[in-house]
């Protein structure tokens, strides 16, 4: 049995409605669960005027790493299938983006599934929500904890501010 932690993220359309939307699918497909607050940010890694809000969601499953991340692109193609991505290839708006996280303490790197998200350490939002229901997880490759990284990229910011 693992523990799957997910980040849902949506900047387009009825935002709420979106998550919840991907939240019920989620619950439906995996059962237990546990949900974060919603964090309300600026996109990350392109321009738009639409800010996005993510929420976190944990769940366990029995599932292969691999059937869990095809069942996450099934509901996020059920709830829009568009893609996430300018033809150039840069990120674009979304209206729903259903990101794995992490799955316990395994480590997978592979194009179609890493985890620990390699992106986790640079994201408040996922960062976050991450601290609010898994405050105990450690990244099995940096031995930080959520709030570590937290502050870590708050320092950093701060820094390159000054
Ligand atoms: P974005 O990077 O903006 O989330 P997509 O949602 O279109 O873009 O995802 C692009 C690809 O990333 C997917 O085809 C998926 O196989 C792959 N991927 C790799 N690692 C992960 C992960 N941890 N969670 C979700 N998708 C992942
Ligand atoms: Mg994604």
């Amino acid at each position: 049995m693992s523990f799957v932690i997910v980040n849902i993220g949506s900047n387009l359309g009825d935002r709420r409605l979106n998550l919840s939307r991907a939240v019920r699918a989620l619950e439906e497909r995996f059962g237990y669960f546990e949900l974060s607050h919603a964090v309300e940010s600026a996109p990350w890694g392109f321009d738009s005027t639409h800010s996005f809000l993510n929420i976190a969601m944990a769940f366990h499953s029995d599932d292969e790493p691999y059937q869990i991340l095809k069942a996450v692109r099934e509901i996020e193609n059920s709830i829009s299938p568009a893609s996430h991505r300018t033809p150039e290839g840069g990120y674009a708006d979304r209206v729903i983006d259903i990101d794995i996280v992490a799955i316990d303490n395994e480590v997978i790197n592979t194009p179609e599934l890493t985890v620990p998200h390699p992106r986790l350490s640079e994201r408040s939002f996922f960062l976050e929500p991450l601290n609010e229901i898994a405050p105990g997880w450690i990244h099995p490759l940096t031995g930080k904890s959520p709030l570590q990284m937290l502050i870590e990229l708050q320092e950093g910011q701060k820094t390159q501010s000054t």
